[in-house]
């Protein structure tokens, strides 16, 4: 493999090719733009466009595209050439300025919540100049983010890039009055990204990875993940060859695609980049798991990125570390050698748990989806209660401040490896907590809600947005007081105490906490269904005006989005189950058995009535049995999705998807799993979990 060095953003328009190519005005103009929002000409645009296009050209490409974040999670782009025909018959290649910072899709089959009727389909994508452009195939891609003909944003990039501001402001202000200005304040973000990889033969043959992503049916493998023997196990040739060329790709496109290891369960891996802004982390993880999935194909491999591909065996999350740092790369949430007399650490450490607290609603919102229900609470991911885990560290810090104290003891940190031959290493601050669904990790946050499909947006914008409210209201209290350091501590003091119930160090996957969590008074939002509600709570309306990151308008079309989301994804699940169900498993049970029979009269002709068969009539009973309830059972499920045909994307469709299609399509999958397990492997119509896995 080439160096990284030369190899890495080779296909992206950063930095260093803008210096090279465009004449030094264009230049600053284009800087002052991204970093203060400085309107850009006209003509200086057609400069930076026709720029962009010549080193398009020259590597390669013959078409561009506004490259956008519709609310479907995936990532849009329609492709125009840079030909326009010319007097003499002949082409000649064209970008403008207009056509870098405007493009004008039809809209009407993007999501939209309600917000644009189908004959209004006109909608506007508009440069996002702080996402370098990049080259993907033969096309110049153009970050955009992505609005109604009313201005209503339609996408995921527009309210992360609000809220980024919106931080900014806050944060800025606060900076301010504690005396240590910054220029800028901006949120990073490392998302770490699971996946699962399986044999392209082997997907091939089961509709359900086909049209779901997961598998619906499918009885456990003898062996699975117990042994521990695949998380962070060797990796094979064949995957790490596939690593390989993912990691090229991606260094290519300026990813900083950085740690690689093999997960929990058999089969399943992970994928960090190195941290960067939020906007761009959220950008770079879309690249990222479009490549996943379009270099296995060229290994003969397909990458699953669904939350939940496999009963009984760890599914995928995607945790997103999050912290806040000034344009000067100082991280505002790094403690320091002495937290407890490090005022803005505390200052913004509270802001992170106040707005927590406050807002664990939209916290579960922003990483709820029907996949991700099935991982949340499963014990292998944390459960839907949001709580913090601070660290034996910080949390002795926090109480020593509430009980009025001005120091904690120290601390040894040195770790004693006992064996003479190893050297002292000094202990981290905090141990891990791989159960808690947001843990402070030294000197950044790690959000482990959010399942693997999940785009960073979501979670980066409601994170962004309520720390930006906790920082404001920080900044209400403590401008103009006279001793801003007392003040500050006060303050300190009195937000633990009021919301230190969202602190817990302890195990979040034991009964202890769902008990205690209760007692506490914090929010179990257990499924999609029962969080999305609380997006339009009259709190949350006031939050999205007042840090100006939506209408109330477009809370609502946002909240209809997930609810149609969610029915529809149920929905395409019961009627791939059906059609296996029908189609493939009760014919195949049925040439087992009619096998069976055949053996027995075979038998009883050969060697008379004295021969008793007994194997085979148990099984042609049990058999019969399951496949007759399994036969009722989707009678049922048909009945109540007829029921069902009128899908609406509202509160009470998803509700009736949630308690009636879904406990029986789990029915009918433990039917299904004992009949796998009573079949010969030669009739069952599909690969069994063991294949797929261990391939
Ligand atoms: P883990 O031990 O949690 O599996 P990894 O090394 O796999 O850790 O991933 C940690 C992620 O956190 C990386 O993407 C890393 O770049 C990111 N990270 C580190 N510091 C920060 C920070 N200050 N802000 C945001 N992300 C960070
Ligand atoms: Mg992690």
């Amino acid at each position: 493999m080439n160096k990284i060095s030369e190899i890495f953003g080779k296909k992206v328009f950063n930095d260093i090719v803008m210096k090279e190519k465009l004449p030094r005005d264009a230049y600053t103009a284009l800087k002052r733009h991204i970093d203060d929002g400085t309107e850009l000409e006209g003509s200086v645009a057609n400069v930076i466009a026709s720029a962009m296009k010549d080193w398009a050209l020259e590597n390669g490409a013959t078409h561009f595209t506004h490259w956008f974040q519709p609310m479907t999670g995936i990532t849009a782009e329609k492709h125009d050439s840079f030909m326009t025909p010319d007097e003499s018959g002949s082409v000649i290649m064209n970008f403008s300025g207009k056509e870098l910072i405007k493009g004008e899709p039809d809209a009407s089959s993007f999501p939209s919540g309600g917000i644009r009727a189908t004959f209004e389909a006109r909608g506007y994508t508009a440069w996002d100049p702080s996402s370098y452009v990049f080259i993907k195939g033969n096309t110049l891609c153009i970050p955009t983010a992505f609005c109604s003909y009313g201005g209503e944003s339609l996408d995921k990039k527009t309210p992360l890039l609000l809220s980024m501001e919106a931080i900014n402001r806050q944060a800025l202000r606060l900076l301010d009055i504690l005396g240590a200005p910054a220029s800028k304040v901006v949120t990073t973000v490392g998302p770490e990204q699971e996946y699962f990889l399986i044999p392209k033969d082997l997907y091939k043959k089961r509709k359900d990875l086909l049209f779901c992503g997961r598998t619906l049916i499918g009885s456990r493998p003898p062996k699975s993940q117990e042994l521990d023997d695949h998380y962070f196990g060797a990796i094979k040739p064949a995957i790490s060859d596939y690593m390989e060329d993912l990691n090229r790709e991606l260094w290519q496109l300026g990813v900083l695609a950085n740690t690689e290891h093999n997960e929990v369960a058999p089969s399943q891996h992970e994928l960090a980049p190195i941290f960067s802004t939020a906007n761009i982390a959220a950008d770079h993880n879309q690249l990222t798991m479009e490549m996943m999935k379009k270099v296995a194909e060229k290994h003969d491999l397909v990458c699953l990125l669904h939350e939940k591909p496999f009963a009984g065996i760890n599914g995928s999350g995607k945790h997103i570390n999050w912290s806040i740092a000034t344009d000067q790369g100082e991280n505002l949430l790094k403690p320091g050698k002495a937290p407890i007399s490090n005022t803005r650490f505390l200052l913004f450490l509270c802001a992170v748990i106040k707005a927590v607290d406050e807002y664990q609603d939209l916290l579960r919102i922003s990483v709820a989806s029907a996949s991700n229900d099935h991982r949340l609470g499963g014990n292998e991911a944390p459960p839907a209660i949001i709580s913090i885990f601070l660290g034996d560290d910080l949390l002795e810090v926090m109480e020593a401040i509430e009980a009025g104290k001005a120091s904690v003891p120290k601390r040894d940190r040195k770790m004693d490896t006992k064996a003479s031959v190893l050297p002292y290493i000094k202990k981290d601050t905090t141990d891990r907590n791989r159960t808690s669904p947001f843990a402070f990790t030294g000197s950044r946050f790690e959000f482990r809600m959010a399942g693997s499909m999940t785009s960073v947006s979501c979670p980066a914008y409601m994170l962004n947005t309520i720390v930006a409210n906790s920082l404001m209201e920080f900044a209400d209290t403590l401008e103009g007081a006279k001793d801003v350091e007392k003040a500050a501590l006060e303050l300190v003091k009195t937000c633990y105490a009021r919301h230190k119930r969202i602190v817990f160090n302890g195990n979040n996957y034991s009964e202890e906490w769902l008990d205690e969590a209760k007692k506490r008074k914090l929010l179990n939002l257990r499924t999609t269904v029962d969080a999305l509600p609380y997006f339009t709570a009259e709190k949350n309306i006031r939050l999205f005006d007042i840090h100006k990151i939506f209408t109330r308008t477009e809370v609502e079309a946002r909240q209809s989005i997930l609810y149609e989301e969610y029915c529809k994804i149920i929905n395409i699940e019961a009627l791939t189950l059906l059609d296996v169900i029908n189609k493939d498993i009760i014919p195949a049970v049925s040439a087992y058995e009619k096998d069976l029979a055949e053996t027995i009269s075979m038998k009883k002709a050969a060697m008379g009535e004295r021969i008793p068969c007994t194997t085979e009539m148990k099984l042609i009973t049990a058999l019969s049995r399951l496949c007759d309830d399994l036969y009722d059972k989707t009678q049922e499920l048909e009945t109540v999705l007829t029921k069902a045909d009128d899908i609406q994307a509202t509160e009470s469709s998803a509700r009736f998807f949630c308690d009636q299609v879904i406990p029986l399509m789990t029915e009918i999958r433990m039917l299904t799993d004992e009949l796998e397990v009573n079949t010969s492997e030669e009739y069952w119509p599909m690969p069994s979990y063991g294949s797929l896995l261990f391939a």
